[in-house]
């Protein structure tokens, strides 16, 4: 039996990840310093603890995998990310998170190891034009992202990568754009736009007004997690180390994307846009290099993905009012 070891797999990306290995047939082991908030785990280990301590990591890298995949970081939407408040922590945290799970693979011989960075690594300069955001891998250097965040995504490719070089493993590097889907974060200040927005719209009574950050026309592409997933595993499965983006190519206003949500809940809703942290103007994924690299893009249209995510936010803020 094929075993992996899922890093973060108490959290949204991991926590989807984690069953569909399962359904692979894998033995699988979650390590999260929390459970999954929204469902049980069915991995067939689960260590709760905290991955910034060494002894801590050694102790659950303690076999071989044949699948490492590391996806634990101290993340946020923009209300965490772009504020400047939590820079420290989230430079120290995600960094050391993966120091040290990298060091114990090497230590265990351990070769694939998939790393998820992401698209806020790229420069901020090359996104001032919301019409025509440049993403390609190959426009990440000279590097200038515009967030700490951002930062220590860029630092820890580089070392995931450094390991290949010098200890011949085979790390994967994604760069992940705007992952949604249900059972992620959905309120208390570490939810991003989607989740936030369709939390807006399902509290939202008949002719109130949802508050948007930013003048609404900031834009942004969003692929749905199961997308995420069967790129992440054809990614850590190849021959190809990356960085190469994960991400939808179907650019959206953010004030376009509450409209879709608006029209889903079938209220009369209006927008304010009210300031707050917004990062860069325009982003979008550029799929060339993947679809060469690996044959495959995503391709699931944004409407599908988001009335899923749509029907299970209103479904939790529902039982919340209830309780
Ligand atoms: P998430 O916050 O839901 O999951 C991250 C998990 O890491 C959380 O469950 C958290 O508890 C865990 N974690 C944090 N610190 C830890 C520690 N010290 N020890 C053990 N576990 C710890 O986020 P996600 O959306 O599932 O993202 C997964 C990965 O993908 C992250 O590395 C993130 O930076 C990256 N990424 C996500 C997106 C996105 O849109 N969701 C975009 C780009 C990159």
């Amino acid at each position: 039996m094929k075993t992996a070891l899922v890093c973060g797999a108490g959290g949204f990306i991991g926590g989807h990840l984690v069953k569909r290995l399962k359904a692979e047939g894998f033995w699988v082991r979650g390590v999260d310093i929390k459970f999954h908030e929204y469902e049980e785990t069915v991995a067939d280990d689960f260590a709760v603890g905290d991955l910034r301590d060494q002894s801590f990591c050694r102790s659950v890298i303690d076999r071989h995998f044949d699948e490492v995949y590391q996806l634990a970081a101290d993340m946020g939407g923009a209300g965490y990310i772009f504020t400047g408040e939590n820079d420290a922590d989230v430079m120290h945290n995600s960094a050391t998170i993966n120091l040290n799970v990298l060091d114990a693979c090497h230590k265990r011989n351990i070769k694939r190891v998939f790393y998820s960075s992401s698209a806020c690594m790229y420069p901020s300069h090359n996104q001032e034009d919301p019409d025509n955001p440049l993403c390609s891998e190959d426009s990440a250097y000279p590097a200038a992202p515009d967030s700490e965040y951002g930062w220590e995504k860029l630092f820890s490719e580089r070392l995931y990568l450094a390991y290949n070089r010098n200890h011949g493993m085979q790390c994967r590097v994604a760069r992940y754009h705007n992952i949604f889907g249900p059972l992620g974060t959905w309120r208390g200040g570490k939810e991003k736009a989607p989740a936030a927005l369709c939390r807006k719209v399902a509290v939202a009574r008949e002719g109130d007004a949802i508050e948007i950050w930013g003048d609404g026309k900031q834009t942004r592409s969003f692929l749905f997690i199961d997308e995420c997933i069967e790129g992440t595993l054809r990614l850590a499965r190849s021959a190809f180390e990356g960085p190469v983006n994960i991400g939808s190519e179907e650019m959206i206003t953010i004030n376009g994307l509450a409209n879709m949500i608006i029209d889903m809940s079938g209220k009369r809703i209006s927008i304010a846009n009210i300031d707050g942290p917004t990062g860069v103007r325009g982003r979008n994924s550029d799929n060339r290099l993947i679809q060469q690299r690996l044959g495959w893009a995503p391709s699931r249209p944004l409407a599908a993905g988001m009335r899923v995510t749509y029907d299970w936010v209103h479904a939790q803020v529902m039982r919340n009012i209830a309780a």
